[in-house]
């Protein structure tokens, strides 16, 4: 790589500066910002892109996935290499953001975002962007910024719709108030069961990174502030005012409990022996949770000895068993087992192939 200091990159924000709402003054506002994106999909890493390229001065990254073939229709910051290598999304995408812009800073974490790490995860914060893909995960992003005070920028998109809108702490409703609890049929239709087309993830994305830098940059009151469903195929537009925080709630209610009231709570600790699973949807995808660390050295040694073709990279171990299945090995004690969507199966394999030495 050239040497930055020989190529100073003074115009870079320009034409983002000499637009009047932002102007020299919103670009420091941007340099000293954090933004946090769970989910480095196709949302995740088209926002990634956009923070990255506006100047975003920290960007944090988390993901509990990697990059395959049929990721790169629409995930814009992937290439083959990538799929070839098994790399995860967020190490992956970090590579290419820290190219695209070397003044700031990304980081990326490769795990799945629950209770026990998303209140450190998202510390210090000023927005977090939604770039995941279940309901589950983004009502406890909700739940977690309504807590911390920090607006949650949602964005979901199936086939050629999708939805968006900036949920702020003490101005909006929270998630959790607008779609239902977790087992809502609100997000019924998914990418995995209906497709879903790339432009539709870019508008829905640039809905939300162009909300996102009118926060940052401190022009707040040009939030737009409405729940938006769009159908890029029919082209239907619908828009409605978000509702106030819901006065029975305990997120967004006026009761709701702020993070300097709260009572330090326990974060779930899996026990050691606690092995725990969720079928990834749609997708012939389990994720096991093991109850500790896995060692992959060790693993990939043992593994290799009982017939599996490997793929390894410093972030994980592909393991293909002689029966079909796929395991994918991470360092803090998850396994993606791909090839059924079956918990018990799933489970079986780990216990068979990664507990019986
Ligand atoms: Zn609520």
């Amino acid at each position: 790589m050239a040497d930055i200091a020989e190529f100073p990159m003074t115009d870079r924000y320009s034409r983002q500066t000499r637009f009047a709402p932002i102007g020299e003054a919103g670009q420091r506002k941007l340099a000293a910002a954090t933004v946090l994106i769970v989910g480095v999909g196709a949302l995740g890493a088209s926002l990634a892109q956009h923070m990255v390229r506006a100047g975003v001065g920290e960007v944090r990254l988390v993901d509990r996935d990697f990059v395959e073939p049929s990721n790169l229709q629409r995930q814009m910051l992937f290439d083959e290499e990538d799929a070839i290598a098994v790399l995860p999304k967020a190490a992956a995408a970090a590579n290419k953001l820290r190219k695209i812009n070397s003044s700031i800073t990304v980081s990326a974490a490769v795990a799945d975002v629950n209770a026990s790490n998303i209140e450190s995860l998202a510390r210090g914060v000023n927005l977090v962007l939604d770039g995941t893909d279940n309901a589950a995960t983004r009502l406890l992003l909700s739940d977690i910024c309504f807590k911390q005070d920090i607006p949650f920028i949602y964005g979901g998109v199936a086939g050629a719709q999708g939805m968006q809108a900036v949920l702020i702490p003490g101005k909006t409703s929270c998630l959790r108030c607008l779609i239902g609890s977790e087992d809502s049929d609100s997000e019924g239709d998914t990418c995995d069961t209906v497709g879903v087309l790339a432009p539709a993830v870019e508008f829905i994305a640039s809905l939300q990174a162009g909300e996102a830098v009118k926060w940052l940059s401190g022009n707040q009151t040009a939030i737009r502030g409405t729940w938006l469903s769009v159908d890029l195929w029919s082209f239907r537009l619908r828009e409605s005012v978000l509702p106030q925080g819901n006065s029975h709630c305990a997120h967004c209610g006026q009761g709701r409990v702020r993070t300097a009231e709260l009572i330090a709570e326990e974060a779930d600790p899996i026990g050691e022996d606690a092995i725990g699973s969720i079928v990834l949807c749609g997708r012939d995808t389990v994720q096991v949770t093991l109850g500790s660390p896995l060692l992959l050295g060790d693993l990939e040694k043992s593994l290799g000895r009982r017939g599996c073709r490997l793929t390894v990279n410093r972030y994980l171990v592909k393991a293909e068993l002689p029966s079909g299945e796929q395991l994918i090995l991470f360092p803090d004690g998850r396994v993606l087992v791909q090839g059924t969507g079956d918990a018990e199966n799933a489970i079986k394999l780990c216990k068979t192939y990664l507990m019986q030495g």
